[in-house]
């Protein structure tokens, strides 16, 4: 296909942004495969059409249409909306319009590159004819993730609650898959039974997300997880735990991080990753600690025509921050009666971890924030080692391997750095069932232990 070269300014403003999601299919990036499909299924229970896009499939079209500076996954996702835009208009032919989708890219207000994603997208959308009338729904950090506008007023808060509680459940499931595949009693029947648990938890979803009707969700979820446990052997003994923190796409992304968590498994582990909820509850915390940090300043200046709107601002992210604590660990307490899942960590408590130390300064942001804090909380907790996931040249990423690297070789805990771009480095096997093997060797010296 001919593209063309002049770039449209315009379109940043008016083809990147919140749209409304009534007349148009919602197209969700599979970032992890259990959270995408159930948000994608709670939309459709508020009668939005969303469906997940394919992924991996246009990688060629994605490395074709970047420089090789940018982030992997913004080249993954590239190629997974071009693949979907070619692949759809030669389905649909002539009654192929772009402008029927809104292609959904969340972005991060800060020091990194996730800000630029959708405007260079945007761009590269733009240079082909007849791809520049899909719009990029970008959700931003700056305000939380709010999704006012995509649907009518009365039903955004509602949308919001149900999609958080898709992105728990899915951070479970995933939890569930990594607690009881080491232990299969037959090899590769976890996967296989996930992947039936997904469909049921899908349609759980599809008939009680728009009604908020959690209870039921939950019952579902629980009967999955009486599923899962049973491919369990008791015979398999416990193995080295290792602690997985990083950057969010990659570590959660199975293809783009070349299944790392099977690799590990592979050689003896059972692996706990970071989740994605983690994330979510770091932007309302963050900008609940802003609105904070705000409002002290105001009052110390005598500012009081600005309180108003920063009292108004600390009680939204306030309250996103206890409603979505406040679920979680109403959904862990229920599933961690029947498996012993490890809990997730509350953001206070990370930025607590990282100030007693002196390690780095939630001021600072980023995902290091969570990175380097979760990795010095999976010490405490005995974990037998540590792997840090990430697109080669994350600066986040990078960022936290400095700070963590030399820590942990004082620590005498097995640390190992992945960074991950479209290649496949060689030594990398090798890496691992050498780092398997320190964690082994941590895990006869203290025992296993872990939340
Ligand atoms: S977090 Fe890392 S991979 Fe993501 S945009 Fe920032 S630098 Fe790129």
């Amino acid at each position: 296909m001919q593209t063309n070269n002049v770039i449209n300014f315009e379109s940043f403003g008016n083809k990147v942004g919140r749209f409304s999601l009534k007349e148009r299919t919602c197209l969700i990036p599979e970032m992890n495969r259990q959270g995408s499909h159930l948000l994608a299924a709670n939309f459709r229970s508020f009668g939005i059409r969303a469906m997940v896009l394919e992924t991996f499939e246009g990688m060629d079209l994605g490395m074709a249409h970047t420089s090789g500076k940018e982030c992997f996954p913004c080249q993954i996702t590239m190629g997974d909306i071009l693949h979907f835009l070619q692949q759809e208009s030669a389905r649909l032919g002539p009654e192929f319009d772009a402008d029927a989708y809104v292609y959904f890219l969340p972005e991060a207000d800060g020091p990194c590159r996730f800000g630029m994603y959708n405007k260079y997208q945007r761009i590269v959308l733009d240079s082909f004819p007849g791809f520049s009338g899909l719009r990029i729904g970008a959700l931003t950090t700056a305000d939380g993730y709010s999704l006012e506008g995509i649907i009518e007023k009365t039903r955004v808060r509602d949308l919001r609650k149900s999609s958080y509680v898709a992105l728990v459940v899915g951070d479970i499931l995933d939890r569930l898959l990594w607690r009881v595949r080491p232990y299969e009693r037959e090899t590769g029947l976890t996967d296989l039974v996930m992947e039936k648990c997904l469909t049921f938890m899908m349609d759980a979803f599809e008939r009680f997300g728009q009604h908020l009707k959690f209870d039921q969700i939950f019952a579902r979820l629980e009967a999955v997880i009486e599923e899962v446990k049973a491919v369990m052997d008791p015979k398999i003994p416990p193995k080295p735990l290792i602690g997985m923190v990083g950057e969010i796409y990659l570590r959660t992304h199975v293809k783009a991080n070349q299944d790392v968590i099977c690799m590990l498994e592979k050689y003896g582990a059972e692996v706990v990753n970071a989740s994605v909820s983690e994330w979510v509850n770091f932007t309302s915390y963050d900008q609940f600690r802003s609105a904070r940090t705000a409002l002290r300043f105001s009052l110390k200046q005598l500012r009081f025509d600005l309180l108003k709107d920063q009292l108004k601002a600390l009680f939204t992210y306030g309250g996103d921050l206890f409603y979505q604590e406040h679920r979680q660990r109403q959904i862990y307490k229920r599933v961690t009666r029947l498996i012993d899942l490890a809990k997730d960590h509350k953001v206070s408590h990370l930025e607590d971890v990282l100030k007693e130390q002196d390690l780095y300064s939630f001021d600072l942001g980023t995902e290091a924030c969570l990175s380097i804090a979760g990795m010095m909380d999976y010490v405490r907790e005995g974990y037998n080692g540590l792997v840090n996931v990430y697109p080669f040249t994350c600066m986040p990423s990078i960022t936290t391997s400095s700070i963590v690297r030399p820590l942990m070789n004082r620590l005498r805990v097995p640390y190992l750095d992945t960074p991950y771009d479209a290649s496949t480095q060689p030594g990398r096997e090798s890496a691992i069932r050498t780092f398997m093997y320190q964690a082994d060797q941590h895990c006869k010296r203290y025992g296993r232990h872990g939340s």
